[in-house]
């Protein structure tokens, strides 16, 4: 993705474009899968894990990136599907593999629409279903 386009959407979502939010942006969109503040560190190694975690809560706030908790209280990141105002349509199901501790998006698998008890408004919902991805499966399982 081009920086041009980053900055775009960014904007769309009320965040300034700066240089390290691009950046931030650019891998995760690369990776095309949730990233944890420690992939993310891994993956930035020109920036600082307290820099990178600003712009992770900036990017939380606006909705740039929804994040939801792996089960062991780390967060994982995922980039919004949605451009401008996030429309609560592209929530999906997460993948949680408890042997590489990397997520996936299941992005055909629609969360379950629930009735909320009047007065209640959603803004976000995780659901994360955790067990062991295809690739830990072929390689401890020989199969
Ligand atoms: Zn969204
Ligand atoms: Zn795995
Ligand atoms: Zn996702």
């Amino acid at each position: 993705m081009r920086n041009e386009e980053i900055a775009i959407k960014l904007e769309k979502k009320g965040v300034k474009a700066t240089v390290n939010r691009i950046l931030v942006y650019k891998i995760m969109a690369q990776e095309n899968r949730p990233m944890s503040l420690s992939d993310l560190e891994l993956a930035l190694v020109s920036m600082d894990k307290s820099s990178i975690f600003r712009v992770l809560t900036l990017f939380v706030e606006h909705d740039v990136v929804h994040a939801f908790e792996d089960g062991r209280g780390v967060l994982h990141y995922d980039l919004c599907g949605s451009e401008g105002v996030c429309n609560f349509a592209d929530r999906h199901v997460h993948f949680y593999c408890e042997s590489c501790q990397k997520s996936f998006c299941l992005e055909d698998i629609p969360v379950p629409d629930m009735q909320l008890p009047e007065g209640f408004s959603g803004h976000s919902v995780s659901f994360v279903v955790k067990g062991e991805c295809e690739n830990c499966r072929k390689k401890n399982h020989h199969c």
